[in-house]
C-alpha cells in the first residue's frame, strides 16, 4: 500500500469511547491472509495489532501457520483448509469487507472504533503522537489544528480527518 496522506478523524468521539471502553491492549494480535488486506486496515482502526501476510511477504500456507504461531497471532483466513489445520484460526467467507467485518463481529470480535489512532493503517506499526514543535509533513494539518500521530515503522502520519470518520461510520453501520 502506498503511503498516501490519510486523514484519521475521530471528530465525534462518544463518551464511552473516551472513557476507555476500547482498550487496544486487550485485543488479541491477528494475522490476516493474503486475501484480506482491506480487512486488516479496518481492524487496525479498531485498535487491533493486525499483521497482513503480504506485508511480510508470506503467502505459503505452512509459513503463514508458522508465522501465526511464532508471533502468537490468531490467523484470519478465507481458506477453510488452512483454518482447519491452524489452531484458533477464524474463517471468513464473505468477499466484501463489510460482510467480513460482520462475520468477525458475530464471532465475538469487538469492532468498536478506537478513540484515537493506535496502529498504522498502512503497515500496522505503532503510532506515537507528534509533539508540539516537531516537524510535520506538508500533508498533515498544522500544529494546533489537529493532533497528529506518526508511525514508528514507516513514518506515515495520521490525524483526525475524513478517512477515519468514514471507517467509523462503516463500523457503526454493520
Ligand atoms: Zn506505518
Amino acid at each position: 500500500m502506498r503511503a498516501t496522506p490519510t486523514g484519521f478523524a475521530p471528530s465525534s468521539v462518544s463518551t464511552a469511547e473516551m472513557s476507555g471502553a476500547v482498550d487496544p491492549a486487550n485485543r488479541e494480535p491477528l494475522l490476516l491472509d493474503a486475501m484480506l488486506g482491506k480487512l486488516a486496515t479496518y481492524l487496525r482502526v479498531c485498535g487491533y495489532d493486525a499483521a497482513y501476510a503480504l506485508d511480510d511477504g508470506v503467502e505459503d500456507d505452512d509459513r503463514l501457520r508458522d508465522l501465526a504461531a511464532a508471533e502468537g497471532r490468531r490467523l484470519v483466513t478465507r481458506d477453510r483448509a488452512l483454518a482447519a489445520s491452524t489452531p484458533g484460526a477464524v474463517v471468513v467467507t464473505e468477499r466484501d469487507v463489510e460482510g467480513q467485518l460482520r462475520e468477525l463481529r458475530d464471532a465475538g470480535f469487538d469492532l468498536t472504533p478506537a478513540a484515537r489512532p493506535t496502529r498504522c493503517g498502512a503497515c500496522n506499526g505503532r503510532l506515537e503522537p507528534v509533539d508540539a514543535g516537531d516537524p510535520r509533513p506538508d500533508y498533515a494539518p498544522d500544529e494546533g489544528d489537529a493532533p497528529v500521530w506518526r508511525c514508528v515503522d514507516c513514518g506515515q502520519c495520521f490525524w483526525t480527518g475524513s478517512h477515519w470518520d468514514d471507517v467509523r461510520a462503516t463500523l457503526r453501520r454493520l
